[in-house]
């Protein structure tokens, strides 16, 4: 995808920028994202039809993450249709290949075509227990095979409820991004009790959260954390999409449920790709 190299060349140039000039401000230009999460949903024939219908904009990195039986033929879909929209994996494995039945390598996904990957989306740290530890080593992986990771993080209710969001994202982030010498990755806050209920955070909320996000990646990478772009997941939609767009420290949205109708997954690129007047 032409516009995914463009932002790794301006990424690249930032971090040697950013090295020569130590602390010095980097002026930010941030990429934006609108990456649509469609989990264990759809079949070959929804796939091409989704393909067939849905825009994509020069201004927005739209990203399709499909399920893995899906990957190859969305590759081939996308490379018809001309459209530049890039392609991600759900879940990577950390090893290089080996014997771990059902698990995907790095270099397998990059095969089919993928470019990005999620990792650490709270439905894997339940459901398949993963850990800061694991989400780490899936992050050093994708990043030395050269596959973007889109690294989720997030609070649950119950957290939140006991005030701890700002505890557990910062740990969080400080695990995820372990060792890690890069800035060639993407950060999704997906507050947990917000994801697939209806309950969206507020813009307002999202932006104090992202705020604060972008304040413990300073401490991890320094100033390279004004280029970081920190997308919302969790109930967006294209309803209120406007107003997660406006927000200074929102660089798009990683969207589960709104992502799987192209009429409304196209919608929130539309909003996004308008560019509102952030405040
Ligand atoms: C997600 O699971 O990444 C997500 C954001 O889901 P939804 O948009 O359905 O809340």
């Amino acid at each position: 995808m032409e516009q995914s190299i463009e932002s790794y060349i301006k990424t690249l140039v930032r971090d040697v920028i950013g090295q020569t000039l130590g602390g010095l401000e980097i002026q930010s230009d941030r990429q934006t994202y609108v990456i649509a999460n469609w989990k264990m949903n759809k079949n070959l024939n929804e796939t091409a039809e989704f393909f067939q219908k849905i825009h994509s904009s020069p201004d927005v990195s739209v990203v399709i993450c499909p399920p893995v039986q899906l990957l190859y033929p969305s590759h081939l879909f996308i490379k018809q249709s001309g459209k530049p929209l890039g392609l991600g994996g759900q879940n990577v494995h950390w090893a290089d290949k080996g014997a771990y039945t059902g698990e995907s390598s790095a270099t397998m996904l990059k095969d089919v075509g993928c470019e990005y990957v999620i990792i650490g989306h709270s439905e894997r740290r339940q459901y398949s227990f993963e850990d800061d530890e694991l989400v780490n080593k899936k992050v050093q992986q994708a990043i030395k095979s050269g596959l973007i990771p889109i690294i989720c993080i997030g609070e649950t209710l119950g957290q939140k409820n006991a005030m701890q969001t700002e505890q557990v994202l910062s740990k969080q982030l400080f695990g995820a991004l372990k060792d890690i010498d890069s800035s060639q990755f993407i950060l999704a806050y997906e507050p947990v009790w917000a994801i697939g209920t209806g309950q969206s955070a507020t813009a307002e909320l999202a932006q104090e959260t992202h705020a604060y996000i972008r304040s413990v990646l300073k401490q991890i990478i320094g100033q390279k954390a004004e280029c970081i772009s920190i997308l919302y997941g969790g109930s967006a939609n294209e309803k209120n999409a406007s107003e997660y767009s406006a927000m200074p420290d929102i660089d798009g949205v990683l969207v589960g449920g709104a992502s799987l109708h192209a009429e409304s997954f196209d919608a929130i690129i539309n909003v996004f790709a308008k560019g509102e007047q952030k405040s």
